[in-house]
């Protein structure tokens, strides 16, 4: 007869003001799946036996909206997500395993995307320090940017915590937090990325936030409209026609091709 294991919970931990080595997210078709259960309970005994500390997030796991993603359903996906990471902020989880693939993908290359990654800067300012906006005298900060978003989530998961998931507080990110002044001062450099010891990319943020307004607000300025205008029409961001593309090589004496 085998062993009884125990699975704790990051509940328990937390009540004991204590904290595993690593949380195990489970998953929905893990958890629920008869087939896939099997792959959770070997999961579960390999960690065990393995002696290591984990915990799962029990009842308090939610689907991470991988399928509401691939699906279609941006919206439900990001509802999904927030309120994961703002459960798994709660904790100060920074170590996480999985058996479910979905699951990693989602976790690992998406979720900081939603601005995850701001719940891990440790605030230094080292991103600040290389910006050139900011060395110019723009107001971007992308320490504050990262700083921002980290504050509003709260805000946020808090809202929705007493209200419900249909809380709104006439309240957004870019306008009450960030304004669109310190959005276009970013020149996408990467310095930031580059300088961050823990490799959080403040630049990703800005462009999403650059996005909402192109797509969603038009709210862009006149040369950047003129921009898309131009690549739209001759296939490049200046007012120089398609024809001329090849002319660089006019004083060269190699052969145009197909010539
Ligand atoms: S990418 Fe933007 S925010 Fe980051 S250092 Fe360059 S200008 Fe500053
Ligand atoms: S360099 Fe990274 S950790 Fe430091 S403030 Fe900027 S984003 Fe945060």
């Amino acid at each position: 007869m085998s062993a009884e294991i125990k699975v704790p919970t990051m509940a328990e931990f937390a009540a004991r003001g204590e904290m595993p080595d690593i949380l195990f997210w489970v998953g929905c078709a893990s958890s629920f799946d008869d087939r896939a259960k099997k792959i959770t309970r070997s999961f579960a005994k390999i960690l065990h036996h393995c002696r290591i500390s984990f915990a799962v997030l029990g009842t308090e796991e939610s689907c991470t909206g991988d399928p509401a993603k691939r699906a279609g359903n941006e919206f439900l996906y990001q509802m999904q997500a927030l309120t994961n990471i703002q459960v798994l902020n709660g904790y100060g989880i920074t170590r996480m395993v999985t058996a479910c693939p979905h699951c990693f993908n989602i976790l690992k290359n998406e979720y900081p995307e939603l601005g995850g990654d701001a719940y891990s800067c440790t605030e230094c300012g080292r991103c600040t320090d290389v910006c050139p906006a900011n060395q110019t005298g723009k107001l971007l900060s992308p320490r504050k940017i990262m700083m921002d978003t980290r504050d509003r989530m709260e805000e946020v998961g808090k809202g929705i915590d007493k209200n419900g998931k249909d809380f709104k507080d006439e309240k957004t990110l870019l306008h009450n937090y960030i304004l669109p002044e310190e959005i276009w001062a970013c020149t996408t450099c990467q310095a930031c990325v580059e300088a961050c010891p823990v490799n959080i990319d403040p630049l990703h943020i800005i462009v999403q936030i650059r996005r909402y307004m192109v797509m969603e607000e038009n709210t862009t300025t006149s040369e950047l409209n003129m921009m898309f205008t131009k690549v739209e029409n001759n296939g490049a961001p200046w007012q120089f026609s398609p024809s001329d593309r090849f002319n660089w090589a006019d004083d060269l004496t190699v052969k145009k091709l197909p010539e």
